[in-house]
C-alpha cells in the first residue's frame, strides 16, 4: 500500500484512500467531561435556508421528549443559535474546560458568540482556523452527558463541514432544502458531499414550503409542491417532513424563545423517525 496525499482533505492516507473517496483520518478523542451518544449534523449548502432554525427545533424536540440535548453552533462566522435560545454573555470556564451555556428550557449550547463580549463582535479567520475552533468545540467543552449533540454546519461545502465529516463521530446529517430551484441546486451539492464522505443521510426537511396566514393561521403553497420529495427520490434519502414560512417562527427566534414555538413536526414527528432510526 503506498501512501497518497487524499485530494478532499489534503492530508496524508495511509493506502486505504487510494481512490480519495473515503478518508480514513482518526476521529477526534473525547474529552474527560464528556459523554455524547450521537451526533447529528445539520447541513443545507445554501445560506438562509432555514438550518440554524431546524437544528434549534430540533434540539427543542429532542429536548422536549427527555433527551439530554446540546448544539455546537459550528456557524463561526454567523452564529444565530445562542440568539434564537435568549443566550447572552459569556461562557464559564474554569481554565481547563469551556462549559455550554444552558437555555431555559436545558438545551445545552456552545458558539463563537458565548466566547465574545458583545454579540456583534467579529472574527477575521481564515480556514484553517475556523477548523480548528470547530474542533475545539469538540475537544475543549465540557458537554457532560448528552444523548444528542446537534452540529449546525455552516453554508457550501468548504472547510468546516470537512472537518466536522472527517473529525467528529458523526451518526450522520440531515439536510435542510427550499422549494426554490436556486436553493435545491445547492442543497444537492451538499446531498453529494455527504455521499462522497460516506456519512449517512437520516433524512431532508424542506422549509419554507407555503406561508402561514398571520390573520387566518392557514397555510398556502408559495413555490410549488413536492420538491423536496423529488430530491429524497432522486437521492434515496428519508424525507422527514415539511415546514411552512411562520411569522411566529422569526418573531419567537427574534426575542430569543424559539423553545416556545409549538410544532408537532420537531416536536412528535422527527424524534420519532430518527430514535428508531439505527445509527
Ligand atoms: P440559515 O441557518 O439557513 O442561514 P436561519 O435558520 O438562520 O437560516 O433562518 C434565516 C431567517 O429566516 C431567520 O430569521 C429565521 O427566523 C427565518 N426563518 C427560517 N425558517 C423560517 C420559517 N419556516 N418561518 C419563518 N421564518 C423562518
Amino acid at each position: 500500500m503506498q501512501d497518497s496525499k487524499c485530494s478532499t482533505c489534503d492530508l496524508e492516507q495511509k493506502g486505504e484512500c487510494s481512490d480519495n473517496t473515503q478518508c480514513v483520518l482518526e476521529k477526534l478523542p473525547e474529552n474527560d467531561n464528556s459523554r455524547i451518544k450521537n451526533v447529528i449534523a445539520v447541513m443545507s449548502g445554501k445560506g438562509g435556508v432555514g438550518k440554524s432554525s431546524v437544528t434549534s427545533l430540533l434540539a427543542c424536540g429532542f429536548n422536549q421528549k427527555g433527551y439530554k440535548v446540546g448544539v455546537l453552533d459550528a456557524d463561526i462566522t454567523g452564529p444565530s443559535v445562542p440568539k434564537m435560545f435568549g443566550l447572552r454573555g459569556m461562557a464559564e470556564s474554569n481554565g481547563v474546560a469551556v462549559f455550554p451555556s444552558m437555555s431555559s428550557t436545558g438545551v445545552k449550547v456552545m458558539s463563537l458568540n458565548l466566547l465574545m463580549p458583545n454579540e456583534d463582535d467579529f472574527v477575521i479567520w481564515r480556514g484553517p482556523v475556523i477548523s480548528g475552533a470547530v474542533k475545539q468545540f469538540w475537544t475543549d467543552v465540557a458537554w457532560g452527558c448528552l444523548d444528542y449533540l446537534f452540529v449546525d454546519l455552516p453554508p457550501g461545502t468548504g472547510d468546516v463541514p470537512l472537518t466536522v465529516m472527517q473529525s467528529l463521530p458523526l451518526g450522520g446529517i440531515i439536510v435542510v432544502s427550499s422549494p426554490q430551484d436556486l436553493a435545491a441546486m445547492i442543497v444537492k451539492k451538499a446531498i453529494k458531499m455527504a455521499l462522497h464522505m460516506n456519512v449517512p443521510i437520516l433524512g431532508l426537511i424542506e422549509n419554507m414550503t407555503g406561508a402561514v396566514c398571520p390573520h387566518c393561521g392557514r397555510e398556502f403553497p408559495l413555490f410549488g409542491t413536492g420538491k423536496g420529495k423529488e430530491m429524497c427520490e432522486k437521492f434515496g434519502i428519508p424525507f422527514l417532513g415539511s415546514m411552512p414560512l411562520d411569522p411566529q417562527l422569526s418573531t419567537l427566534s427574534d426575542q430569543g424563545r424559539i423553545e416556545q414555538y409549538q410544532s408537532d413536526l420537531f416536536m412528535e414527528r422527527i424524534p420519532w423517525i430518527l430514535t428508531r432510526q439505527q445509527f
